[in-house]
């Protein structure tokens, strides 16, 4: 690897003189120059763009703001009013994670958010990405904030040739060079910034780049070769059904899943198991069951293909629980508001 520091300090004046013209508007972001995001908000929209794009989590980031305005809120807030408002966000666990985090600031730290790298880190579900996040973004200290955007900026910069996932430790010790007591926040966020707006997965704006004559992977005429991928293992597939039983007053049978296991503690439809093959299609009670059609779904580890049955009017108690249609679309995970809509609308008495 050539003597990079003369470019690093160049890199470092040119895309923070870029960040303070271009940083974007974000709603848990102060302006440039502002007093710092309070560290709860911080934290709060950290936890939730690691799963999704800033479009889709700024709704459920006003709404969690909202409704509970203080980490003391959210640390006293129901588990399942939490992880209802969550539903759509994905990847569950981080709700759980979420809760928890929240309750030992909250109890154990009177409220207030460490703020040390090493500190957050300790806090429960805290991983090394959102510890230096926070610690940079709330708190302006020198930490290594490195996401999939930092890692691709830095392996078309440098033009890195060893694939991802191995090359990660390279990535982060290159973004590691970049790193000093000089505006750490503004610089995490105006890299993540270049690599969101302008250092884009498919079609960087080489063009408007203000880092353009220091890329390598530029210089190779080829940037979106950057980061090399390993060849991907096929997703696998599984297969199951969802039974979507209704009453008579327009209510549909729903169930809290366990805990642990995928969208452990979340609401969900009776099913039967996820296989390989099609398992078997055992109603969860007597009935007259009619085939609804099937719905797919992709979640990271496995897509799924789930055949949707519905019955209607019955009576029979089971582990479920009655709940109106647009409550139940609501607070499901959207594999089976999916299902749920694929049911379409029951018969009503009356
Ligand atoms: Fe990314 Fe293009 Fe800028 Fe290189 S020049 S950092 S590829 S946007």
């Amino acid at each position: 690897m050539p003597d990079v520091s003369a470019d690093i300090v160049l890199i470092r004046a040119r895309l923070l003189a870029w960040y303070d013209a271009h940083a974007r508007n974000l709603p848990w972001r102060a302006a440039v120059g502002a007093a710092r995001t309070e560290p709860y908000r911080v934290w709060l929209s950290e936890v939730m763009l690691q799963q999704t794009t800033v479009p889709h989590a700024t709704p459920y980031f006003h709404a969690f703001t909202t409704r509970w305005p203080a980490v003391q809120d959210l640390a006293a807030a129901e588990d399942a009013d939490v992880m209802a408002a969550w539903a759509g966000l994905g990847y569950y666990a981080r709700a759980r994670n979420l809760l928890a985090c929240a309750r030992a600031v909250a109890n154990d730290h009177g409220g207030i958010f460490p703020d040390t790298e090493a500190g957050l880190l300790a806090l429960p579900g805290v991983g090394a990405y959102t510890a230096a996040a926070v610690a940079a973004i709330a708190f302006d200290r020198a930490a290594n904030v490195v996401d999939g955007n930092v890692e691709r900026v830095m392996a078309r910069l440098f033009a890195v040739e060893t694939p991802v996932p191995a090359a990660r430790p390279e990535l982060r010790r290159l973004a590691g060079l970049f790193v000093t007591d000089e505006r750490p926040g503004d610089w995490a966020q105006g890299l993540m910034d270049l690599g969101a707006t302008v250092c884009r997965p498919k079609s960087p704006s080489c063009g408007t780049c203000p880092v353009a004559d220091r890329c390598q992977g530029l210089a190779g005429g080829e940037p979106t070769r950057f980061p090399v991928k390993a060849k991907k293992a096929e997703r696998p597939h599984r297969h199951g059904f969802a039974y979507v039983l209704f009453d008579d007053q327009g209510r549909v049978a729903v169930q809290t899943r366990p805990n642990k296991g995928l969208l452990g503690g979340m609401l969900g439809l009776p099913t039967s198991d996820w296989t390989p093959q099609t398992p078997p299609d055992q109603p969860p009670m007597r009935g007259e069951w009619r085939m609804a059609g099937a719905v797919d779904h992709v979640f990271t580890h496995f897509s799924l293909t789930l055949t949707v049955r519905t019955a209607q009017g019955c009576a029979d108690s089971g582990p479920w629980r009655w709940m109106p249609i647009e409550t139940a679309r609501a607070a499901l995970p959207t594999v089976f508001a999916k299902a749920l809509d694929r049911a379409g609308a029951p018969d009503l008495l009356g």
